[in-house]
């Protein structure tokens, strides 16, 4: 049975436009966000394979490597890491980017670009721009395009966009969750993808330097807000001596939201001595994207960043301190939640 849509009727009209968009334009650079995550890898070369199917001409430019669990899959090897593209293209297909500014690639603006994100305040800056924040991954969104486009399912398609859901619902916890995720997942599973092999591939693939950086930075975790709040750090000098790097930190954040009584976690990564990359989780009801945007940064509810300058012990005072009203609003709203149902 051919895969259908599974695009609602008010989402049609911006799907139409991109496929549109796409059909009428022959050459594509694709890109998404700095950094790039399960979903920015898997949404763009299931985009790359798609548009190879039908005969276009695709680069895919990110201004940071792949992350090397995710190295295993296939045509990662066929990204470009560059900080910016010379000419232009027929169109450029940007995802998962809230600003243009985002994939840190410059010269992207001389291309007509699509703009295909999930995240809560997407600035709209594409000449077509297709948001759904009720998407729990742009690769949710990418399925639908691929079948739009009339691009089978296959299983190097299907991975990627597997890869992409499986990662940005923190492997099925978070509450960006909907029956359309799990209906997609399953169309995915039924079109080849082997969920036990790229969960293996995904998430069991550490170094001993990964477990012993993991060991250092949880060995130091400090609480606050009455033990609802665990605030962790990184730095170079515990990285070295643990035998790892910056990039084996990746998904050490959500450690701490194992703990019952923790509902959110902030994780500093130092760039400099007066420079800091700041990380936030939460459960439920709390909204750290509020208090990202806050210091230029975003996310969504419950995964969002942002970049704080100053020294370490200033950097933490600013972000505990405003962590701590949304602590007390999101446990708030979800007591008077409990208290209504
Ligand atoms: P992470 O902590 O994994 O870097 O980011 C978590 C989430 O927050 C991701 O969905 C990412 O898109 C978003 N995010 C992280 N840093 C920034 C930032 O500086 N600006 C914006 N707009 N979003 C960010
Ligand atoms: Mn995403």
């Amino acid at each position: 049975m051919p895969p259908t849509t599974t695009v609602t009727s008010n989402r049609q009209a911006d799907l139409a436009r991109v496929v549109e968009a796409i059909r009428a334009r022959q050459t594509f650079v694709i890109s998404s966000h700095a950094r790039p995550d399960g979903d920015a890898i898997g949404s763009e070369l299931a985009m790359a394979f798609a548009l190879d199917h039908l005969g276009k001409q695709v680069t895919v430019v990110n201004s940071d490597p792949v992350p090397g669990p995710l190295q295993t899959f296939a045509g990662t090897d066929r990204i470009v890491v560059a900080d910016r593209v010379e000419g232009a293209y027929d169109a450029a297909i940007v995802m998962e980017c809230s600003t243009l500014e985002r994939t840190g690639v410059a010269g992207l603006e001389r291309s007509f670009v699509i703009n295909i994100d999930h995240h809560q305040g997407n600035a709209g800056y594409g000449a077509v721009n297709w948001f759904d924040a009720t998407a729990a991954a742009c690769a949710e969104m990418v399925f639908d395009l691929v079948v739009a486009l009339g691009v089978p399912l296959t299983p190097a398609i299907a991975t990627h966009l597997y890869v992409g859901i499986l990662t940005d619902t923190g492997s099925f916890h978070y509450s960006s969750i909907t029956p359309r995720t799990f209906d997609i997942a399953g169309r995915l599973v039924e079109a080849g993808v082997d969920p036990t092999s790229v969960a293996r591939a995904v998430f069991d693939s550490n170094t001993l330097g990964r477990l012993r950086l993991f060991g250092a930075v949880l060995s130091a975790i400090e609480l606050e807000h009455e033990g609802r709040l665990a605030v962790m750090r990184v730095d170079h000098a515990m990285t070295a001596a643990a035998g790892g790097t910056y990039e084996d930190t990746e998904g050490l954040i959500n450690l701490p939201l194992t703990v019952r009584q923790i509902r959110a976690s902030v994780f500093f990564k130092e760039i400099s001595s007066a420079e800091y990359r700041v990380s936030l989780r939460s459960k439920g009801l709390i909204d750290v994207a509020a208090v990202a945007r806050r210091f230029g940064g975003g996310g969504h509810r419950n995964a969002a960043g942002c970049g704080v300058q100053g020294s370490y012990q200033e950097a933490r005072r600013q972000i505990v301190d405003a962590l701590a009203p949304a602590l007390d609003e999101g446990m708030a709203a979800e007591a008077a939640a409990a208290g209504q149902a």
